[in-house]
């Protein structure tokens, strides 16, 4: 027998994955009561929440991934933060601190931008009454203004990972988020070890979930280290690991549920850091975000914001299929920032900025992406993920199955796994008198 097997064989749920899903799942159910193996195949908890201190960064905080709190007034994470003492404050708003050129290297007219938003919005808002279409489509009556290309690139690969001819309107529509965004000084993934990681208990690193299996009254979870046996199975790792198959389930997944992970592809958002390599600053103050306007929609594009927080790093943002392109060529991630910021700012950047690092949420085995967006006509398809199956015996949680307008955020992969944590106690009938996990009924 593994020695995983030996060790873990009295589980009620086993928790797969270790970002905030997991973690919060976890959470829960040990607070109830429940035994929980929590299986992580990284060597951290936290998945795509990271905040770390690279060396070719000079050490300065780096979130590879999620760095802001989106739509402040309903975002859990603040108030869980601010109980735990971890600080937490208001960003400055994009408005106050952007910088829109229009080129060649001259700022915007000050309100070109949000006016040119304002019409698209009102545009694409007038076509959600109808049948699902794609962002782009909806746009369509704005096609010839200047700045469309530039509002869809920004709500489309940056904000939402993926371009604006891939997403759903409707599901845009739902996650869209307003209001303010906080940040934590800190970093957000140091935030999410120290408000989440304590509740959710002992997580086994460096385990490979390879395989879920029902048997009766529960599931064996196959693993590169052994077999373990529990009660149920909570599974949180990205649909680009569920697309690719890296889980075998047994019986396989209801075409229904294939359809919605169909649905629900991965988009990319990578972060390029340069670092300044002399005192020159631009002119820009720190937190300066910067981009130009785009002269085709689908074009590649660029956002980068300068010096935040005092540091020396400029850190640029790339989105959807010129994201991909890029992904695992840091080298040429680096050359499209610089070739993009001599646009924008003028050919003196490429005398004062140096590679720093490329983030590779895309090539990384634990994710294969940044966050799920919906394609057109599978707004749906995130309630169809989140669903019980086999009688409550498995699950799926994290930001892909977020129905609570916070889909592909960290607050949506907490309140999901919450969520399922949730359903799931209530699937679980009470545990046998030897201890073995609890048998499921019917949901
Ligand atoms: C560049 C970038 C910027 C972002 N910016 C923001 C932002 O500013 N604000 C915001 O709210 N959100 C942002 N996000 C999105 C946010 O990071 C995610 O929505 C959230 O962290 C997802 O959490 P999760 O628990 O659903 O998934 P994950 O964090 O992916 O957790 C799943 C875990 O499962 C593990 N795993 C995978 N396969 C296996 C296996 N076979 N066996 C065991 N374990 C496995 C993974 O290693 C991972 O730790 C950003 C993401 C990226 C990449």
């Amino acid at each position: 027998m593994s020695v995983l097997a030996s060790a873990s064989a009295d589980a009620d749920i086993a928790v797969v994955g270790a970002g905030v899903a997991g973690l919060a799942a976890a959470g829960l159910l040990r607070g109830k009561g429940l035994r929980v193996a929590l299986l992580e195949r990284g060597a951290r908890t936290g998945g795509r929440a990271w905040t770390d201190r690279p060396a070719a960064l000079g050490g300065a905080p780096f979130d590879h991934g999620p760095q802001w709190l989106h739509a402040a007034q309903r975002n859990p994470l603040i108030a869980l933060a601010q109980s735990r003492g971890v600080a937490v404050h208001p960003d400055t708003p994009w408005d106050d601190r952007s910088l829109v050129m229009d080129p060649p290297g001259r700022p915007a007219a000050s309100t070109a931008y949000d006016d040119a938003e304002a019409r698209w919005q009102d545009v694409v808002r007038a076509r959600l009454g109808g049948a699902d279409t794609s962002l782009a489509r909806a746009a369509q009556a704005v096609a010839d203004d200047p700045w469309t290309a530039t509002i869809e690139a920004w709500e489309g690969a940056i904000i939402a990972a993926g371009d604006a001819d891939e997403l759903s309107l409707h599901d845009w529509h739902a996650n869209a988020l307003e209001g303010e965004n906080f940040v934590a000084p800190g970093g957000l993934g140091a935030l999410v070890a120290a408000c989440l990681a304590p509740d959710a208990g002992e997580v086994r690193l460096g385990v490979r979930v390879t395989g879920i299996e029902a048997e009766p009254g529960g599931v064996r979870v196959l693993t590169d280290q052994g077999v373990l046996r529990a009660g149920a199975a909570l599974v949180t790792v990205s649909t680009g690991v569920l697309r690719a198959e890296a889980i075998a389930f047994a019986p396989a997944l209801p075409n229904h549920v294939l359809r919605a992970l169909d649905g629900l592809p991965m988009g990319l958002l990578s972060k390029i850091a340069l670092r300044a390599a002399d005192a020159e600053r631009f002119g820009l103050k720190p937190a300066t975000g910067v981009f130009r306007r785009l002269e085709a929609r689908g074009a590649p594009f660029l956002s980068t914001i300068f010096w935040a927080g005092g540091t020396d790093l400029a850190v640029g943002f790339v989105g959807g299929r010129a994201a991909w392109a890029l992904a695992g060529r840091p080298d040429e991630a680096a050359s499209f920032m610089l070739d993009d910021l001599a646009a924008t700012l003028g050919h003196d950047v490429r005398r004062h900025l140096v590679p720093g690092l490329a983030t590779r949420w895309g090539e990384d085995a634990c994710f294969l992406g940044a966050y799920a967006y919906a394609t057109p006509g599978n707004a749906g398809a995130r309630a169809v993920l989140g669903a019980p199956l086999w009688d409550g015996r498995l699950m799926f949680a994290g930001e892909a199955c977020a129905t609570d307008g916070l889909a592909g955020t960290v607050a949506g992969a907490y309140l999901s796994g919450r969520h399922a944590a949730q359903a799931m106690l209530g699937c679980l009938q009470p545990a046998r008198p030897d201890g073995f996990p609890g048998a499921a009924r019917s949901v």
